[in-house]
């Protein structure tokens, strides 16, 4: 909610014109509550969940001599009822541990100070904060994720996770309820160490989870915009670590490889991909790039 009642109010308060963003979010805000707005992330992650694996989902359901050779492991074919009883069932938790804890966690956010008010952060702050929070989050979860790969981390809570050992997008959030509470405290510590305003949470919620459903999409597309961030590890990074399932010591970091870089738990992928293009070369399958080609793919190897 705005403590102004109207834009001129709200102009004299910054004492300079409301810019055409700040406008739009007068008009919207204005009369809503922080509560409610803060709420609004259960859509965006009903949407995100929803929509964003769809495009790797029509790939594989197409599996066409285009797409397929972007499959990073040839061999599984997934079919529309595998994919779609995966959903329910990310569903059934989003509105059974999700969506209730969006609107439980409210007092923390309030706590913590993410703003709902004027002026609007500029697009340079903004970036900013998110690459604070992709990092804090990245090495929080790196540390989580390795330790639900002890033993008995693993039977009770992380082996729901690494069910499908071929990740497809829908799969990304598919996970034990208490994985799900567990991996929001990384995500929430980057806004807990550097505050920002609503529309930045809104954006590291919804952006988060894009990535994640990117990562478990199952297609190394060499075109991905993602292949431009420094020490991104993508698809094919943690398809490997699905891959190899609950023995994996490799490949733990949700975002970066710097993690695992750092720590050396990236040496068990590192020789898997150089005996991959070894083996491509002399079948004479080199020319492809991809280290998950349509013929050649982890499949072939004897994983660590
Ligand atoms: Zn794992
Ligand atoms: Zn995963």
């Amino acid at each position: 909610m705005l403590p102004y009642s109207t834009i001129t109010e709200a102009e004299v308060a910054l004492n300079r014109t409301l810019t055409f963003a700040e406008t739009l979010w007068y008009n919207y805000s204005a009369n809503k509550s922080d509560y409610f707005l803060y709420c609004h992330n259960i859509l965006f992650l009903f949407i995100v969940f929803s929509l964003a694996p769809l495009p790797s989902a029509v790939m594989e359901l197409l599996r066409s001599s285009n797409f397929g050779r972007y499959k990073i492991q040839p061999k599984v074919k997934l079919s529309f009822s595998e994919m779609f009883s995966c959903y329910q069932t990310v569903m059934k938790l989003f509105f059974l541990v999700v969506g209730p804890l969006q609107l439980v966690s409210y007092p923390s956010v309030k706590f913590i100070g993410i703003r709902t008010g004027l002026p609007l952060p500029s697009v340079w702050e903004i970036l900013m904060q998110l690459v604070v929070y992709f990092m804090v989050e990245d090495y929080t979860n790196y540390w989580i994720h390795r330790s639900l790969h002890c033993k008995w981390g693993y039977e009770k809570i992380h082996k729901v996770h690494h069910e499908y050992t071929a990740p497809f997008g829908f799969a990304a959030p598919y996970a034990h309820w208490a994985e799900i509470l567990i991996l929001g405290i990384p995500s929430f510590l980057g806004p807990a160490i550097v505050p920002g305003h609503m529309i930045t949470f809104w954006l590291w919620v919804a952006l988060r989870q894009i990535e994640a459903i990117e990562t478990h999409s199952g297609y190394d597309l060499p075109w991905s915009p993602t292949k431009y961030i420094p020490f991104y590890g993508g698809a094919e990074y943690h398809d490997y670590h699905h891959y190899v399932g609950g023995q994996s010591q490799s490949n733990f970091a949700s975002v970066f490889t710097y993690c695992d870089y750092i720590y050396g738990t990236d040496k068990g992928y590192r020789f898997q991909k150089k005996l991959l293009a070894k083996l491509k070369e002399e079948s004479g399958n080199g020319c492809q790039q991809n280290v998950g080609s349509y013929y050649i793919s982890w499949q072939d190897l004897k994983a660590d």
